[in-house]
């Protein structure tokens, strides 16, 4: 235990790293962000949702050092496991292992483009009956990590869509300077306004949905035996669908390229979901589908820098075409 602290609440079932770290300080009488700073870190400008790894975890970690490895510790309350298997073992060990970069001014970082900060992931997102069933069971709501993936739009337990903008006021919860917890009765916290509205159960589209599945079992199974076999596995498989797929074109390579290329364009802008992970933030920085970024070749070549949500992209696209299954387990070693 970090020696400013006496206490620290245990995280709740799934919860994120940094719910738990405003749940703490509300619970020392804190109001927002600037006056708990200097207890625990001081790092804690725009704590966003779908951060892998910063300073502020870095320095949390340190009430957990006694009984938790950094690994175990990321692996556990934050979104590192969803991230990881797409960067290489490099950039792993650099942020994990909590290194300075060469000017010895901070630690390593990664970049938005492997956080992909699509116009959906930067705010905190919960779902409504999640949130009432843990304010029965444990007096209070917190962040759960699996609403928080940039690629799930929907909580897998209640099947609806996870709440995260307002209705009537457009608000969001982009940062947790005010301390927010989820609303236990589904109201606003800005304009007091019942938050659900019809769009709440939007059906899924099967592309979506295995999306969703792929992108909670990477954060789920994340056996550290087996992390370089998944991420091999992970790489190969996405290289040998590609390669299969120019194969069965029976064209000329450069003409199998284009057109591997295209299919995966349409399959993105064809399902205005898929579309909607896509988007980045903002209009003014909003990148359409035809950039070479997220073109399936150059996501199947890179060896890293892509964003997780293109790698989950590109092998739902080609596994479904390869008529391969996908399940909650597909990325255990
Ligand atoms: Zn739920
Ligand atoms: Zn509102």
């Amino acid at each position: 235990m970090n020696r400013k602290t006496s206490f620290f609440p245990t995280p709740l079932p799934d919860e994120h790293i940094v719910s738990t770290f405003t749940r703490f300080l509300r619970l020392s009488g804190k109001c927002n962000l600037s006056s708990g700073r200097n207890i625990i870190t001081r790092d804690y400008r725009s704590l966003d949702s779908t951060t892998p790894w910063r300073v502020a975890y870095t320095d949390i970690y340190s009430v957990f050092k006694d009984t938790l490895s950094v690994e175990e510790f990321a692996n556990r309350y934050t979104l590192w496991p969803f991230f990881r298997p797409f960067l290489n073992t490099e950039v792993q060990s650099n942020v994990i292992g909590m290194k300075w970069a060469p000017d010895a001014k901070k630690r390593f970082t990664l970049t938005s483009t492997v956080q992909n900060h699509s116009e959906l992931c930067k705010s905190w997102r919960w779902c409504k009956e999640c949130a009432s069933s843990d304010y029965d069971h444990y007096g209070i709501t917190y962040w759960h990590r699996e609403h928080q993936l940039p690629s799930v739009l929907h909580c897998r337990h209640h099947r609806r869509t996870l709440n995260r903008q307002c209705p009537h006021c457009d608000q969001s919860i982009w940062d947790i300077y005010d301390l927010p917890l989820p609303s236990p009765d589904g109201v606003c916290r800005f304009c007091r306004q019942p938050m659900s509205d019809a769009s709440s159960n939007s059906p899924l589209s099967e592309a979506v949905s295995d999306i969703e599945i792929m992108s909670v079992s990477a954060l789920l199974n994340n056996n550290n035996s087996n992390l370089e076999r998944t991420i091999n596995k992970m790489r190969n498989l996405l290289s040998d669908l590609v390669h299969q797929r120019m194969s069965d074109l029976k064209i000329s390579n450069k003409n199998a390229r284009i057109q591997v290329n295209k299919e995966f364009r349409y399959f993105i802008s064809n399902d205005s979901q898929i579309d909607r992970i896509f988007s980045r933030q903002g209009d003014k920085d909003y990148v359409s589908k035809h950039r070479t970024k997220d073109s399936l070749l150059h996501i199947a070549e890179s060896t890293s820098g892509q964003s997780a949500i293109s790698y989950i992209a590109a092998l739902r696209f080609l596994m479904k075409e390869q008529d391969i299954p996908i399940n909650d387990r597909i990325w255990d070693g």
